[in-house]
Order: C-alpha cells, then sequence, then structure tokens
C-alpha cells in the first residue's frame, strides 16, 4: 500500500479530494516510526553573502539591495553555545555560498562547536570532496543540499552556472563520507509540473536521503521571479506527506516558508508527517538580512522566546520535544 507508483503519487498530487486521508495517513506513519517526539534544531544563518544566481533566491550575488553580512567566527560560536544552553542538541550553520568560509576556517568552527557536545549540520552549498571530507573528519555530522527540483532543465533555468550533475555529485559524496545526507526541494517553482514532483519524491526514495526538506516556492521583489505566483501550501504539504509515507523514519522538518504561507503552517506540517523544527537561535539583527524570501517568520524575535513560542505549540498539540540528538533511527 505505502509502496507508490510515480503515476500514483501523480494522481494523488492532482487530486485533492482525499487530502484528509493522505495527511492522516502520513502521520500515523511518522508516529508509528520516528514516535510523538519533536526534534528542535539551532539555526545559525551565519552569512547571507553568496556567488550564485539562483533565480528564486534573495541572497543571490545579484542583488545589490541587501545589506550583506558575516558573523564572526567567536560569534559563531557563542550562538552555538547559547543554543546548546536553551537545550538544542543540533546546531544547524547555513550561508549562501561564501567562499571566505573556506575548509580551515569552517574546520575551526566545526571543531569548537562539537567541543559543545552537540550534533551539527551543515548548509553551506556546493563544495569539493575534499572540502566534504575535512568537514566531516572535523565533527560535522550532517549535511542539507537540496536538490531544489530533478527537472534537469527546470534545474539548470532556475541556477545560471550551475551544473544538475555537480548538485547530484556533491549528494553521492556527502554520502560517500558517511554523513547523514538532507535532500529536498522547492513547491511551485514557475513551469515546474506535477509530474517533476512525483519525480522529486521517488528520488529522495532513490538516493534513501535522511532528512528531506519542502517548501513553497516565495517569490522575493529583488529576483528575475518577483512577479511569479508562489507555491501552493497545500501542494507543499502533499510533496512532504508522501515523502514521509514513502520514507517512513527519516527526519523530516516543518519549514519555515510553510509557515510564511500559513500562520499555523509549522503545526499544521508536524501533524501531516514532520518530525523536526528548526528555530533560527541568531539575534534579530540578522535576521532580517537573511532574506531568501520576503515575510520571513519571527524575524523581530530572540532567541529564547523563539524557543518557548514552539516548545508550547508543540505540547499543545500533545507532542513531546526530545532531549536526544535526534539522528536518523535504523530501519526497522
Ligand atoms: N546556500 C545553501 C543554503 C541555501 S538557502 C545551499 O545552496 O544549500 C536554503 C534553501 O532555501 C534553499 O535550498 C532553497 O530551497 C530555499 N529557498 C531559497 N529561495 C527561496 C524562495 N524564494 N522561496 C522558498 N524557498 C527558498
Amino acid at each position: 500500500m505505502n509502496e507508490f507508483s510515480k503515476d500514483n503519487l501523480i494522481d494523488i498530487l492532482e487530486d485533492d479530494s482525499k487530502n484528509d486521508w493522505l495527511f492522516s495517513l502520513a502521520d500515523t506513519v511518522r508516529k508509528e516510526h520516528v514516535g510523538d517526539e519533536v526534534h528542535l534544531r539551532g539555526l545559525i544563518e551565519f552569512s547571507n553573502i553568496c556567488k550564485c544566481q539562483c533565480k528564486y533566491c534573495g541572497l543571490r550575488s545579484e542583488n545589490r539591495e541587501i545589506e550583506r553580512y558575516r558573523i564572526s567566527e567567536d560569534n559563531i560560536v557563542s550562538y552555538a553555545k547559547h543554543a546548546s544552553e536553551m537545550g538544542y542538541r543540533t546546531v544547524v550553520l547555513q550561508s549562501g555560498e561564501d567562499k571566505f568560509f573556506d575548509a580551515d576556517v569552517m574546520c575551526r568552527i566545526i571543531s569548537r562547536i562539537k567541543d559543545l557536545d552537540v550534533a551539527l549540520t551543515l548548509s553551506i552549498g556546493e563544495r569539493s570532496f575534499d572540502e566534504y571530507k575535512a568537514f566531516k573528519a572535523s565533527g560535522a555530522d550532517r549535511y542539507l543540499i537540496r536538490i531544489e527540483t530533478t527537472d534537469k532543465n527546470l534545474y539548470e533555468k532556475m541556477h545560471p552556472n550551475m551544473d544538475f550533475n555537480n548538485r547530484i555529485r556533491c549528494l553521492e559524496d556527502l554520502k560517500t563520507l558517511g554523513f547523514e545526507v538532507g535532500t529536498g526541494c522547492l513547491v511551485g517553482l514557475p513551469e515546474q509540473t506535477v509530474e517533476s514532483l512525483a519525480e522529486d519524491i521517488l528520488f529522495f526514495k532513490e538516493i534513501d536521503a535522511d532528512m528531506v526538506g519542502i517548501g513553497p516556492f516565495i517569490p522575493h521583489p529583488q529576483t528575475p521571479l518577483n512577479s511569479c505566483e508562489h507555491g501552493s501550501f497545500t501542494l507543499a504539504l502533499k510533496v512532504m506527506a508522501l515523502t514521509r509515507i514513502l520514507l517512513k523514519n527519516i527526519n523530516i522538518p516543518a519549514t519555515t516558508a510553510m509557515e510564511t504561507l500559513n500562520p499555523n503552517g509549522r503545526i499544521i506540517a508536524l501533524q501531516s508527517g514532520a518530525n523536526v523544527v528548526m528555530p533560527n537561535v541568531t539575534t534579530s539583527e540578522y535576521r532580517e538580512k537573511y532574506e531568501i524570501y520576503p515575510n520571513k517568520i519571527c524575524i523581530h524575535e530572540e532567541p529564547d522566546k523563539c524557543r518557548n513560542c514552539i516548545e508550547a505549540k508543540i505540547h499543545s498539540i500533545g507532542r513531546t520535544i526530545s532531549k536526544d540528538c535526534g539522528f536518523r533511527l535504523k530501519n526497522k
């Protein structure tokens, strides 16, 4: 029953009459395979400087209207320390593709954060095998790099000067090196088809992703896609629910982009297959500048308040906060 073919996936994605069944099946699979605990990951967006020109992203190098920043090494480590003191067992370091943070700088930061006894996830884009190897040797545990879309043509339209095959190479290298690997896609990119979304889901299964993050595309005013429609919240939720049903015991975040489109988006996602939330642990001075898309939530909040707010929401739906690092559970 839970092994969908591509045609089954397309039918489900196109037909909204069985959405309640789909979301409740995903919730049941989530409960059976990863339980009621929600893993909180403390997110540090440490640099918004980026050499890429992804057409959808507000951090693209051609956007001259945002104020760029890099958080210093010491401050990154202090944010991580504060996250660990607040009870986070995983720290996620995310940035644009910023060459300043080369392997030496990153490895120093990784080792210092690993001294805090937390799991560490990186989300810093495409690097060479040797760089990934150095990150792993310094103690990084996980790596997030979304494929964004498995439609090669669309991928190349959305990512000038980037190569789809290199993205795949990154995912393969990370797996080979023993990282827990996260990927995912955007839902609602211009010209994206339901068929390609079905292929995205099958791709997550094929590479046996340990984590999958799915979010609706949200147009940013200072990008070439500024006049496009945003992606559908419901469709993004359906792609996420199907991913849970197919991959069963992986970690799936209730993404911030979902909450940007629906004020209760993360809680709805947690009840439709998700088991992870990634609250921001930097202070508000940086949050508004990390504008990958507009109207990001919580940009005026401070870290302690964010943590309390999300904890209360999670408890209100009868779920608990995990006290462990939340690695992927072994296959049952
Ligand atoms: N430089 C890193 C991190 C990218 S930002 C990397 O390349 O992996 C993290 C994610 O934000 C991206 O993978 C993308 O899926 C998402 N994102 C970027 N722009 C977006 C937009 N306009 N709407 C929704 N999500 C977006």
